[in-house]
């Protein structure tokens, strides 16, 4: 069979497979925008999303009932598993979610996080992207520059100035597709290509850069890992011009208790995150150097307390605090990120084997208990090359094989990532089926 030929016969089987999804979803298109609560959920393969029934620990049900083993994972919202039981047992005790008065948990998540990534002082948002925007504010301020710098295919959250990426000729370019920016993100932004250190060299010299906001490891074009000697060199280069190093360890945190940041001995001026620290509850956390601190604490000129631009009314709730204490406390431990590693291998060796048996030249890229495939023999150096290597016939077909026999992986990625209690049968089924698919793709 042809690949189109794989596709639609996986694409009628899903629609057979799912009929309550299905009407769900016509449904929802008397009353939601586009049909669903949040645009990208259109994303998944098959023509409309299934809908959720439950989930608890790394399995979800969905409304037709069939089950699966899920390596999706909220796209990184959920890597401490659906409704961990510490998460779950903190929310029902909650007297009061959103007051306006910080709780001692407050104090305790900056604690542990200090621990975790060695910056000492924390706040919290509700999202990473909050996360982000705030921290790119405090930059530009501290430093009196405009402009930020960002890496060629990288992803944020919705942060204005990140959408740009470079074009075959180098130059900087807003991201297709861009809805309603307020001004050319090219005007409030310069890109630089991810390993290539000439480029960043020549971005941070304009000496007019507040802050580069960098992942350490791309992860929203597959994984493209930092060449031995990268981040270092950007670190001295940010040095040299005088640019904040902002790390965001939103999806990295996948490679340790203390994201790449500790796993790599990284030295950045600020740490964002978000996602997965509140066990699913909505949270976002930035950290900074006490030397950022005491640039942040001596701007009388800024009002940081009311209408300056950074915060939400919602940030700092008791119920999101309580959630990721529990969450980092309890669930997202160290020792739970040792499983989550071995089971990743696990997943990687078994995939990687798949793709070697069935002599496809495609390669797998792992960052701690994240992995991700991607169609190119050897794994991508630059985002450029990775957003080359993408094929949008061949992660449909695998995406629908995967669903269609009970295995999640994220929509918009070739993505799986292990949870606390994933477990060798949930991996073994995707090792099983990812050979399925690919036996039917080389037959
Ligand atoms: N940073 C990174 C690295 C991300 O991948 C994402 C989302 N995928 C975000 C920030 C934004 O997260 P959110 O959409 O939850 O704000």
């Amino acid at each position: 069979m042809t690949i189109d030929e794989l596709i639609a016969r996986e694409r009628e089987l899903f629609r057979d497979r799912n009929p309550r999804s299905r009407e769900l979803h016509e449904e929802a298109r008397g009353s939601l925008l586009g049909g669903v609560p949040m645009s990208w959920m259109t994303m998944w393969a098959g023509g409309f999303p299934l809908y959720l029934d439950r989930a608890a620990g790394a399995t979800i049900v969905d409304v037709d009932g069939h089950e699966y083993a899920d390596f999706c994972l909220g796209d990184t919202g959920a890597m401490a598993g659906h409704s961990p039981e510490p998460t779950m047992r903190v929310l029902g005790g909650i007297e009061g979610i959103t007051t306006m008065l910080p709780t001692e948990d407050a104090a305790w998540v900056g604690t542990e996080l200090a621990r975790r990534f060695g910056v000492p002082y924390w706040q919290f948002s509700l999202t990473a992207t909050d996360a982000n925007r705030w921290m790119i504010r405090m930059c530009r301020h501290v430093t009196g520059r405009d402009r930020i710098a960002v890496f060629s295919w990288c992803y944020h959250g919705s942060v204005d100035e990140s959408f740009v990426r470079l074009d075959e000729q180098g130059l900087a370019r807003e991201r297709v597709g861009l809805v309603g920016p307020a001004v050319e993100p090219t005007e409030t932004t310069r890109v630089a290509e991810f390993n290539d250190i000439d480029s960043v060299r020549s971005v941070l010299e304009h000496s007019d850069v507040a802050c580069l906001l960098m992942e350490p490891a791309l992860t929203n074009i597959g994984i493209v890992l930092p060449e031995p000697g990268f981040l270092g060199e950007v670190r001295n280069l940010c040095d040299e011009h005088g640019t904040l190093l902002i790390i965001d360890e939103t999806h990295t945190l996948s490679a340790g208790p203390g994201g790449c940041t500790a796993a790599w001995g990284l030295r950045p001026d600020a740490v964002t995150l978000g996602k997965s620290i509140g066990g699913g509850v909505p949270i976002g956390a930035y950290g900074v150097t006490a030397e950022l601190a005491a640039r942040i604490a001596s701007q009388e000129d800024a009002d940081y307390e009311d209408t300056g631009g950074v915060g939400g009314t919602l940030a700092g709730n008791a119920l999101s605090l309580a959630a990721a204490r529990a969450t980092l406390g309890e669930v997202l431990t160290d020792d739970a990120f040792q499983h989550m590693i071995a089971l990743r291998a696990r997943f990687a060796a078994g995939a990687e084997a798949a793709i070697a048996d069935h002599g496809m030249p495609w390669s797998i890229v792992s960052l701690g208990a994240r992995c991700e495939f991607r169609y190119a023999p050897e794994p991508p150096q630059t985002g450029a090359e990775s957003a080359a290597a993408g094929d949008p016939a061949l992660d449909e077909y695998l995406h629908l094989y995967l669903m269609n026999r009970g295995v999640l992986i994220t929509p918009f990625h070739n993505m799986a990532l292990m949870c606390p209690v994933t477990t060798d049968e949930q991996v073994d089924l995707h090792t099983e089926v990812f050979a399925a698919a690919l036996a039917e793709l080389a037959a």
